[in-house]
């Protein structure tokens, strides 16, 4: 016979959970969600990977995520990521820069990291290559797209996103993956489908036009949305709320 319920005992045991512990249920859960929407999207879940989004986490937050097996970790702000890359250089982490960037600062994100996802224009591309030590290999990169076409989002223009994958699949530091896209918020399922289809279909033209490229990376997919982007063929989830829970301190994103 199962034993009586004892919720009382339950809250102890959550509150007695330490944050490390909270992290792993975390990741679980994460998982077996990821497993479940790639089941009924008739995917296989080990061509998606989990990328933790760790702005504003602490470097023990980043190291549990690692023990944890989530060896991809995207990081917004150059100087905050590379606090956490020194203090976590033993640890083996592929780092990919996921925020806004600004021309002074393109040597070092070509120096300390394996991917970038957001480039949106020629001119930072060409930047990166340039400033990619020899001594490594191309810097991965994703393209951003304003899928939505917000007044104030970054993000190349769809109709302009052809030309841009042109100019950086030329570039001999960088190998262009894909696409990027945060789309306008919405809870809705279908909405936020449809932005994350029109990412794809974009990737798929791109492809056509320049089949000497592998476009094997759609950069789709945050704590809200990541149903609706399994099911329309993200490859790489951008994750930092569902992994690390709510963030506290002040930021943009
Ligand atoms: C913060 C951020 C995420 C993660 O967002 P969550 O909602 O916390 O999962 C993903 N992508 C980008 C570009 C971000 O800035």
């Amino acid at each position: 016979m199962a034993a009586p319920y004892q919720p009382e005992r339950d809250v102890e045991q959550k509150i007695a959970m330490t944050h490390s512990q909270v992290l792993s249920s975390n990741i679980a859960s994460l998982r077996a969600h990821i497993a479940q929407c790639a089941a009924d999207a008739r995917r296989n879940p080990a061509e998606i990977t989990l990328l933790a989004v760790s702005k504003t986490r602490n470097t023990d937050e980043v190291a549990d995520a690692v023990a944890n097996g989530l060896t991809n970790i995207g990081e917004n702000y150059l100087q905050e990521a590379r606090e956490k890359q020194q203090a976590l250089s033993h640890l083996n982490i592929c780092w990919h820069f996921i925020g806004p960037i600004q021309s002074n600062k393109t040597r070092e994100i070509a120096e300390h990291f394996s991917w970038v996802h957001s480039v949106d224009r020629l001119k930072i591309a060409r930047r990166l290559s340039d400033q990619r030590p020899t001594s490594l290999p191309p810097l991965n990169i994703c393209l951003q797209v304003n899928i939505s076409e917000e007044a104030t989002k970054s993000g190349v223009l769809p109709s302009n996103a052809l030309d841009l994958a042109r100019g950086v699949a030329a570039l001999p530091g960088l190998t262009l993956r894909g696409l990027m896209a945060i789309p306008a918020a919405s809870t809705d399922l279908a909405e936020q489908r449809q932005a994350f289809a029109q990412l794809r279909q974009l990737r798929d033209q791109i492809a056509s036009a320049l089949p000497e490229l592998t476009l094997d990376t759609l950069s789709m997919g945050m704590s809200g949305d990541i149903d609706a982007a399994i099911l329309e063929g993200s490859t790489l989830l951008r994750v930092g709320t569902a992994i690390f829970g709510p963030r506290t301190s002040a930021t943009k994103n």
